[in-house]
């Protein structure tokens, strides 16, 4: 692949979830002192991002601010990629995905969805649009990837589906969500040990004078980047969360899990990084070490 990551536009985004219910009868600490929108002090210590929200930021802010101009992009044909990167229950799951069925707090993936056919049914309707998405889970067990006879790199034994409405999209993740729980039957123990990944790809064609246009939008719902001992994994279980938190403990090697996203990663290419932080001072720790990979990978 030729150099061409430094052509890539990415924004690193910083998010801080409010105290749950448990932190607050515990007695946790808030932390975060935010200052202006795109610096967060912990421990008299500031991090600067492109921007920072806060606890209080609503679904329709985060998209506003920072999704939905990708979907613009992508329909006028580059590559993009929104990653959420963060310790179990930061918040990357509500980011994401949100609550799918529910107008106000649902995440990027179905406003992206909704979005995406606004867009298509405001355009030239000389267009004729092809619309497939994918959805797939990461494990040790499925982490190979393949390349298919052009080079494209896939992972076998994922999803993949043409649509045409955004209800149709909303299918597909709901059919992703349902083969997780099949798989491991706590959820939450395997969703913060595997990363998800859903992918929409949009060809265009004008019928008349048969121009093409593409673009791809990576969606990624990484695993828990939390250190092994908090999640209290014993035995094989361990083994595995070992083995994944290992292929995260570095920018390097996270680039690395990245190959199956690498010509959304190459040039002509708009890469979001959302930063999910918890405000507690339990999980001070973890947050400092979230903060300082966000940081590093500006
Ligand atoms: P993760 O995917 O990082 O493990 P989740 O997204 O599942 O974490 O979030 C953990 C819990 O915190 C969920 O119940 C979620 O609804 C809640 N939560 C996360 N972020 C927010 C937020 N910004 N505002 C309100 N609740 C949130
Ligand atoms: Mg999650």
């Amino acid at each position: 692949m030729a150099d061409a990551t430094a052509e890539c536009n990415i924004k690193v985004l910083c998010r801080f979830r409010p105290l749950n219910q448990a932190e607050v009868v515990r007695g946790d600490k808030f932390l975060p002192k935010f200052q202006g929108d795109d610096t967060v002090i912990i421990g008299g210590k500031s991090y600067v991002f492109d921007r920072v929200f806060p606890t209080n930021t609503t679904q329709e802010q985060v998209y506003n601010t920072c999704a939905k101009q990708i979907v613009k992009d992508v329909l006028a044909g580059y590559n993009g990629t929104i990653f959420a990167y963060g310790q179990t229950s930061s918040g990357k799951t509500h980011t994401m995905e949100g609550k799918l069925h529910d107008t106000q707090e649902m995440g990027i993936i179905p406003r992206i969805a909704e979005d995406i056919f606004n867009h298509i049914f405001a355009m030239d309707e000389n267009l004729e649009f092809h619309i497939k998405v994918w959805n797939n889970n990461i494990t040790k067990t499925n982490l190979a990837v393949h390349e298919d006879k052009n080079r494209v790199p896939f992972v076998k034994g994922c999803t993949e589906r043409f649509v045409s409405s955004p209800e149709e999209v909303m299918d597909v993740i709901d059919e992703g969500k349902a083969n997780r729980h099949v798989a491991v039957t706590n959820m939450n123990e395997h969703s913060s040990r595997s990363h998800s990944i859903f992918l929409i790809n949009i060809k265009q064609e004008h019928i008349e004078t048969e121009q093409k246009l593409s673009g791809k939008l990576y969606l990624v719902d990484l695993a828990g980047s939390e250190k092994v001992s908090k999640t209290g994994a014993e035995g094989a279980v361990l083994d595995e969360a070992k083995n994944i938190n290992k292929s995260l403990s570095s920018l390097g090697r996270l680039l690395k899990m990245t190959r199956i996203l690498q010509d959304s990663l190459g040039g002509n290419c708009r890469t979001t990084m959302f930063i999910c932080c918890s405000p507690s001072s339990f999980n001070d720790a973890e947050t400092k070490s979230t903060l300082m990979f966000g940081q590093r990978a500006k």
